[in-house]
């Protein structure tokens, strides 16, 4: 009997981390950056104001309302939304860029743009990083001290909402202990790259030569 070869031609892995404001994405998705240099972190562009340590074309590409209004109207996003009153999108020319330089592209996004990616890249792999409980997700936000008082708590107000897309993603990491957390992140990628599909045109082109000689 035949096995039936997955059709996905290539080894290059869209993976997407989503979670509420405040569970540990960033800090996960930044250990993983570290480790995978290959897996390159997709830039999104957002309208939101940059934080102090943060550095134009690194953690975003910082616009404003008019061009990405426009990036908009031009077809230049592969997915954006309005998320916690501003705009995030990422951009086709980010997900060509890691095409051509990297192995992979992670997307650190929110659900919305979890779906959009999904719509257009079924082969997408989508991670939601819980936090522990709700009461340890405000500790962390406010831990954190990035925001101000009413946006701390739009993004508070915005959990149960993002967490009710949880059924959405394949995988589902819980962020209690930092380091048990990065193992189950690392593990699902080390997995997803050892998916069959990912290995189908070596395998075929392996069947393809001539007779091995011994
Ligand atoms: P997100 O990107 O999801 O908004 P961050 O990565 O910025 O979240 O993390 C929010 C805060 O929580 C940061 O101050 C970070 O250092 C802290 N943090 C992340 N993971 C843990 C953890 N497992 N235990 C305790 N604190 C954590
Ligand atoms: P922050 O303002 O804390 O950096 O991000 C707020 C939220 O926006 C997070 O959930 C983050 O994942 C999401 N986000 C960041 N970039 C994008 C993007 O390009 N598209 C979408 N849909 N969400 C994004």
């Amino acid at each position: 009997m035949q096995t039936e070869i997955d059709p996905r031609p290539s080894d290059f892995l869209l993976l997407i981390v989503s979670s509420p404001s405040g569970a540990g994405k960033t800090t996960l998705c930044s250990r993983l950056r570290s480790e995978l240099p290959d897996l390159r972190f997709s830039v999104s562009h957002t309208t939101r104001r940059p934080r102090p340590n943060e550095v134009n074309g690194r953690e975003y590409h910082f616009t404003d309302a008019a061009t990405f209004e426009r990036m908009i109207r031009e077809g230049a996003f592969a997915e954006w939304a309005r998320v916690h009153g501003n705009l995030y999108g990422t951009s086709v020319a980010e997900i060509e860029a890691a095409r051509t330089n990297a192995r992979g592209v992670l997307f650190d996004i929110d659900y919305q743009g979890a779906r959009q990616i999904k719509a257009r890249m079924p082969e997408a792999v989508g991670v939601f990083i819980l936090p522990p409980s709700l009461a340890e997700l405000e500790r962390r936000l406010r831990g954190r001290g990035t925001e101000d008082e009413p946006t701390t708590l739009r993004r508070l107000q915005a959990a149960k909402g993002e967490i009710e897309h949880y059924g959405f993603f394949d995988y589902v990491v819980v962020n209690d202990d930092i380091e048990r957390a990065y193992g189950d992140l690392r593990a699902v990628v080390l997995a997803e790259r050892c998916k069959r599909g990912r290995h189908a045109l070596l395998c075929e082109r392996m069947l393809a030569e001539g007779k091995v000689v011994t």
